[in-house]
């Protein structure tokens, strides 16, 4: 090999430590979290078009190595220290029907899946819902874990959505980074176990879909440091008697 070739590969290597790496450490944060209890859940990101990495079947996290964290392509054909999730056909069919997907997160954490034994999903009982990407969090109908069937209602479910339930099962959830679908299966949690409680209290004026509508719009500039509010006046003096510099 040529200097600069080497120099290539070792980049390469160095980008796949990196990914196995953040595939370790995002399921230990689910455990620490209280989101995955034990081997249930797994992990994958996107490696390239066609290839990702995933947690390995049935490991406990905390004796995870970056070895065992396998690569997987869209034919199934995997190399690593160990087996892939029995989940790898939803992490396969997600990568390859949504080219915007980086990161997988599944679940089955406690308040959605309880939720999701009753085969509901999460309506718009609270704006932030619309975390998940639409109007609602829908619940995919039962099917046998690792199998192809329930990759499939899965799916379905996660049509214009970034997360779903899977009925008597868990939750799934993907992003455009690891980071934000970890958050979000966090968020999920979140909200079935605020959604329990609200339902239960009775009452709940559930959101329209136009009420949605003006939430997704104000989402598409919240947080941004140039979120222009007509009503809101920045002042750039420092106040009387300080030095202090604006930020
Ligand atoms: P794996 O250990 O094979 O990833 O399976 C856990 C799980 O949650 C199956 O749905
Ligand atoms: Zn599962």
């Amino acid at each position: 090999m040529t200097g600069s070739a080497t120099h290539a590969a070792d980049v390469e290597w160095r980008r796949d430590q990196a990914l196995r790496a953040a595939v370790i450490d995002g399921c230990r944060r689910l455990v620490r979290e209280g989101l995955i209890v034990g081997t249930a859940g797994n992990v994958s990101v996107r490696r390239d078009t066609d290839r990702f990495f995933v947690s390995p079947t049935g490991t406990p996290y905390d004796a995870l190595r970056s070895d065992d964290v396998a690569l997987v392509d869209l034919d199934g054909r995997w190399r690593g220290g160990r087996r892939p999730s029995s989940e790898w056909r939803i992490h396969r069919d997600l990568y390859r029907a949504r080219p915007e997907v980086a990161a997988i997160v599944h679940t089955h954490s406690r308040e959605a899946t309880a939720l999701a034994c009753t085969g509901r999903g999460i309506p718009a009982f609270h704006y932030m819902v619309a975390a998940a990407g639409g109007e609602d969090v829908r619940c995919a109908p039962y099917r046998t874990f690792g199998t192809q069937a329930l990759s499939e209602a899965a799916l379905a479910a996660l049509t214009g959505r970034r997360a779903c339930l899977l009925a008597n099962h868990g939750v799934l959830c993907v992003g455009s980074d690891l980071e934000a679908t970890l958050g979000l299966a966090a968020e999920i949690e979140d909200l079935a176990e605020n959604s329990r409680i609200a339902l239960g209290l009775g009452n709940v004026a559930v959101l329209t879909a136009a009420q949605m509508r003006e939430v997704f719009d104000r989402f598409a500039t919240y947080g941004r440091q140039d979120d222009a509010d007509p009503d809101l006046i920045r002042i750039t003096d420092p106040p009387p008697g300080t030095r202090e510099e604006p930020r």
